[in-house]
């Protein structure tokens, strides 16, 4: 596996270092490190020698913080770089009624240029490897519990299936089940339909749409060229069919570009109520485009009432802080 070159908190090399050792005390630095402890020196069920050699011979994370910024909102934003000094953001959301949700990055950058977001805007670097993606969480839960995690930060994590399901499986030992966990994806058909095929544990799968017919969206989203609606529509539905879990639709609202009441009209044709719920998404301002007025979503969103297709108006949160959808960008990079 590549995390082995890079070092770093990743188990393998806490199994290979401890070789010779009995298997649970493995387990046990996994244990204590997902329940947030900061340091081998914290594991006090370990012999002080092998908490000695472990720190001595195993970094504590693959990423190195380089800068946190904080909301007036409480959104914390961390900027890492990998150990081969790749930007990588991802974001901590407080929300009122006690919810603690982090926002993961797969890649460091992104290869896709969708014309509304900025990390399509910076360099694509390359892929994280399972533990740069788990470090990311575990970051944030050493400051508190947390209890939801969704793949929204940088990169198309159907670009990266194999390391984005490895970390997946590993979230429920840091307090976040399956259940509340998302990954959100342009519909990059390779790596869905290995999603699908491949992972049977009930993950949320979002489905970043933007557009209700193949011409705009392509306008707005070049990917949609090589895996058009239809087809990436099907396997989202065989998905349902195989889960029977909603796939969420995330519908950035961008002013007199896609959100008129006929582009309601047209999407709630396109989607069936059974299998998609939309998240109508205000725009968080990257130079490219006006965000829809509140007014403009609000009649957007009655059409789809009318339509009987479910839909919700996503919070906003971290704005000042370049922390929101679309926004990671590694400015200070
Ligand atoms: N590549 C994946 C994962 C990133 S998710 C995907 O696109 O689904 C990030 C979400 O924020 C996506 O739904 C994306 O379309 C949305 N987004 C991008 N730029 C945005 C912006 N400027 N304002 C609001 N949402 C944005």
């Amino acid at each position: 596996m590549a995390a082995r070159d890079r070092g770093g908190m990743n188990l393998d090399a806490v199994t290979t270092l401890l070789a010779d050792e009995p298997a649970y005390r493995t387990r046990q630095v996994w244990e204590w490190t997902a329940r947030g402890a900061a340091s081998f020196d914290e594991m006090t069920n370990l012999p002080t020698e092998m908490r000695r050699r472990l720190a001595d011979e195993v970094p504590f994370s693959t990423l190195e913080l380089v800068h946190e910024a904080r909301s007036s909102d409480g959104t914390v934003k961390a900027l890492f770089h990998t150990a081969d000094g790749h930007p990588v953001e991802a974001v901590l959301m407080r929300y009122r009624d006690g919810r603690r949700s982090v926002c993961l990055s797969s890649q460091s950058g992104c290869p896709l240029t969708c014309t509304f977001c900025a990390t399509g805007q910076m360099r694509f670097r390359r892929n994280l490897n399972e533990w740069e993606i788990v470090d990311q969480a575990l970051h944030f839960r050493r400051l508190e519990p947390i209890d939801h995690t969704v793949f929204m930060g940088m990169g198309e994590p159907m670009l990266n299936v194999d390391a984005v399901v490895a970390a997946a499986r590993r979230l429920p030992d840091l307090g976040v089940t399956h259940r509340r966990t998302t990954i959100s994806t342009v519909g990059w058909l390779p790596g869905l339909k290995r999603f699908v095929d491949e992972v049977d544990e009930p993950v949320r799968l979002a489905f970043s749409l933007h557009a209700p017919t193949d011409a705009l969206r392509s306008e707005l989203m070049p990917v949609n060229d090589r895996y058009p609606l239809e087809d990436v529509l099907a396997e989202f539905t065989r998905y349902f069919g195989l889960r029977r879990r909603k796939v969420f639709v995330e519908y950035v609202m961008l002013d007199h570009v896609n959100d008129s009441p006929a582009h309601a009209h047209e999407l709630a044709e396109l989607l069936d109520a059974k299998v998609f719920k939309v998240n109508l998404i205000p725009y968080n301002p990257t130079g490219m485009y006006d965000g829809a007025s509140r007014e403009r979503i609000a009649s957007f969103k009655h059409v789809l009432d009318a339509a009987r297709l479910p839909s919700t108006v996503r919070l906003t949160r971290g704005r000042d802080i370049a922390a929101a959808c679309g926004q990671l960008a590694a400015e200070s990079a």
